[in-house]
């Protein structure tokens, strides 16, 4: 394979100046916050993880296990028996299990840098903001919050702490997207014309969170269209300029009647290059995306899957009419929490910075507003100019 082999994050942890504290500015007022950073050599960041649901207790407890750089340090639960039985199995103390009303007091347990946030959506402005208050840097669920004041507040909070804020979007910590980006970017399909892509999967649940709008934000396209934005976002390295959407929801189902059921939209992107997005919670499972070039074209087939990626390449003047490219699977969710430690060791931006999140969701509300209005919605005078992140992180592509 003619990929670069860097191993993931292969650099050194080395302190800078390790008896030294750190200054970190605070945008609040001229007073400058101090955050000491003297973790020893192989420290591992230890994680707070807040909410013991699906995700929590399914991917992200067990994914920790294989970590190198992150530990669990604590847990916390709104449900005591919870809290209990799961420290039980990942072997957290007594004294480390948090009600969430007993958040507060994270702020004084040392073994605690990090909070992840794997709760509704509604939440995670609240308890971003409790984590900040108790100096702990903030790895949040996507989408950010349910709506964009929301992750703005967000974002000023941490900064004003000087805590680090990253938005969970595991597929920027997964080889094969990467592996597509890096040949958008090398032209090997030629020049990129045009991309399908697709998030949907069979849902029914109208008790659940998830179709409750005040604690859900939105519905298919919050919970899981958010996947085919990002992505395009990541892998075109650039931002949408147009959207231009439609939504429905079957008025007779139970399920959608806060939330929408499906939303369909095109957006324009520099170079004029197109992407046609839909999402739903009404379709067989089917998470992919069409990439077409005048050189070629890519298909990555369950590309915001867990696991299972495959990816077929075809590039005619090379004779190639199908290939498909096999690369070591990983962890997306080890490799997603080690990079938010490399950055608490390292003192650096994260990539998938708050900056971001609150971008998806100022997207995501002007598409709510062209489906409404029927109207394409012009994002150029509404995005900001740049977004403020971190470097890229390096995957390493390793051929099966
Ligand atoms: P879940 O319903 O399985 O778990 C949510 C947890 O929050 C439960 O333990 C529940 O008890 C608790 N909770 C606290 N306050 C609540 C309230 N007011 N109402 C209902 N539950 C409450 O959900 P999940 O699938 O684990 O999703 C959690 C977060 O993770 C969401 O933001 C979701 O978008 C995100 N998520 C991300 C991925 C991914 O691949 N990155 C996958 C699934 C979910």
């Amino acid at each position: 394979m003619k990929k670069n082999t860097t191993p993931h994050q292969s650099q050194a942890f080395i302190p800078a100046g390790i008896d030294e504290p750190i200054l970190l500015e605070s945008n609040s007022s001229s007073k400058v916050e101090t955050m000491h950073l003297n973790y020893p050599e192989n420290a591992k960041i230890g994680y707070a993880i807040v909410g013991l649901g699906h995700l929590t207790l399914n991917q992200i407890l067990p994914a920790m296990k294989e970590c190198k750089k992150s530990k669990i340090s604590a847990l916390v639960s709104g449900s005591l028996e919870k809290l209990r039985k799961t420290g039980e199995m990942y072997d957290i103390p007594e004294s480390a299990q948090y009600l969430y009303e007993e958040f507060e007091q994270i702020s004084e347990n040392k073994n605690i840098d990090a909070v992840f946030i794997v709760l509704p959506n509604s939440k995670h402005k609240e308890f971003t903001l409790r984590s900040a208050i108790a100096k702990k840097h903030v790895l949040c669920e996507k989408p950010m919050a349910i709506n964009s004041q929301e992750c703005q507040e967000m974002i000023d909070a941490c900064k004003a702490a000087a805590v680090k804020l990253m938005i969970a979007y595991r597929i920027q910590y997964e080889p094969y997207n990467h592996y597509v980006r890096q040949e958008i970017e090398e032209h090997s399909i030629g020049t990129v014309k045009f991309i399908q892509t697709h998030n949907g999967q069979p849902s029914h649940q109208p008790e659940h969170w998830r179709y409750i709008k005040d604690l859900a934000g939105g519905g298919a396209l919050f919970d899981i269209g958010i996947y085919c934005l990002n992505t395009m976002r990541f892998l075109l390295d650039s931002e949408p300029l147009e959207v231009y959407a439609h939504q429905y929801s079957n008025p007779l189902d139970p399920s959608f009647q806060e939330i929408e059921e499906m939303v369909n939209w095109q957006m324009k992107f520099p170079d004029d290059i197109i992407v046609q997005c839909s999402t739903s919670y009404q379709i067989h499972t089917s998470r992919k995306y069409e990439i077409y070039g005048d050189g070629g074209w890519m298909i990555l087939d369950d590309a915001y899957s867990y696991e299972g990626q495959k990816l077929i390449i075809s590039k005619p003047e090379e004779n190639l009419l199908k290939k498909e490219i096999k690369i070591s699977p990983v962890n997306q969710f080890t490799q997603e929490i080690d990079y938010f430690s490399e950055c608490i060791l390292n003192d650096t931006e994260p990539y998938t910075s708050g900056e971001v999140g609150l971008q998806d969701l100022m997207i995501m509300e002007a598409i709510y507003e062209s489906a409404q209005t029927n109207e394409p919605i012009s994002l150029s005078h509404r995005l900001p100019k740049s977004i403020k992140r971190g470097n890229k992180p390096e995957i390493k592509l390793q051929e099966k």
